[in-house]
């Protein structure tokens, strides 16, 4: 018998890193999928593919015809269609489903967090008087502003803005992380940001910009994640490792 074939849903960190610790342990050949949203994705220490399955069909298809045994949805707490694609794609064609999936940050004491739900209500949160926006949300949505063209935008992500934002008063910043709350802290003052608008993504790397709003007393707008899909959820790469030998112990035993 050769090794358990695993489908990973990346395009995170985290789905590098799991990809890495899988393919040391010798036990597995794992294809890792990206949607292609970023013009030069980092380097990934497993085969890649990149593009969409043409949704939850196409992807039980793709499951069925490469004969994995495993797929893990690796993909960013924002991701929520790929997910529920996922889990359709492990219900139709049986084959198990893991998802990894980083906490959510919870507000500490000194934080000054306004929770909403969407990208607009976020933007229209910010209210009618011109204001000083860190908007931290990456490129797919941040034409949502347009609808409050009275305020300047710091707007960051890892590829540019396209088309690009019909705003009066903005600054473009392509960065890809991770970053720190010196960094963030500098950024924030050079701008004279007064409001982060900013996912619920969790993890450490993009961690800094949450710190630094606290240390500076600055108000977050943070924006919920949708319900996650029903899969067998874990939170670390040590807890996936061991769902996985859980689910598949001859791996182990073989030794392969
Ligand atoms: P999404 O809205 O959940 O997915 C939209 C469509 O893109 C999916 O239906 C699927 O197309 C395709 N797709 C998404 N992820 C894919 C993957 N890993 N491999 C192959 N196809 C994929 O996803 P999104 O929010 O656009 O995010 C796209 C990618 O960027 C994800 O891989 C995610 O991990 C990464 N990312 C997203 C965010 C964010 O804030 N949303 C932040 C950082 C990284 P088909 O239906 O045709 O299969």
């Amino acid at each position: 018998m050769g090794k358990i074939r695993i489908l990973m849903l990346g395009g995170t960190g985290e789905a590098r890193a799991l990809s890495q610790s899988l393919a040391d342990t010798g036990r597995y050949d794992v294809l890792l999928s990206l949607a292609g949203r970023t013009d030069k994705p980092s380097p990934q220490p497993v085969p890649v593919r990149i593009g969409g399955f043409g949704g939850a069909e196409g992807l039980a298809a793709f499951l069925q015809e490469g004969w994995f045994d495993l797929i893990i949805d690796a993909t960013h707490p924002f991701a929520a269609r790929i997910s529920r694609n996922a889990g359709a794609a492990s219900a139709a064609s049986g084959i198990p489903a893991l998802a990894l999936r980083r906490p959510e940050w919870k507000a500490e004491p000194k934080d000054r967090w306004t929770h909403v739900a969407t990208v607009p209500e976020a933007i229209a949160s910010l209210g009618p008087s011109p204001r000083r926006v860190f908007l931290a949300i990456g490129r797919q949505e941040a034409h949502r502003a347009e609808a409050a063209p009275q305020h300047f935008y710091l707007v960051r992500s890892v590829d540019p803005v396209e088309p690009p934002l019909v705003l009066p008063d903005v600054y473009l910043v392509l960065d890809r992380g991770p970053y720190d709350v010196e960094g963030e802290t500098s950024l924030f003052r050079a701008h004279r940001i007064d409001v982060l608008v900013t996912k619920n993504s969790g993890g450490s790397a993009t961690y800094a910009k949450i710190e630094a709003a606290r240390q500076l007393g600055i108000e977050v707008i943070m924006i919920a994640r949708a319900p996650a899909a029903a899969m067998q959820t874990v939170a670390t790469i040590e807890a996936m490792l061991a769902a996985i030998d859980h689910l598949f112990p001859f791996a182990m035993e073989r030794g392969v």
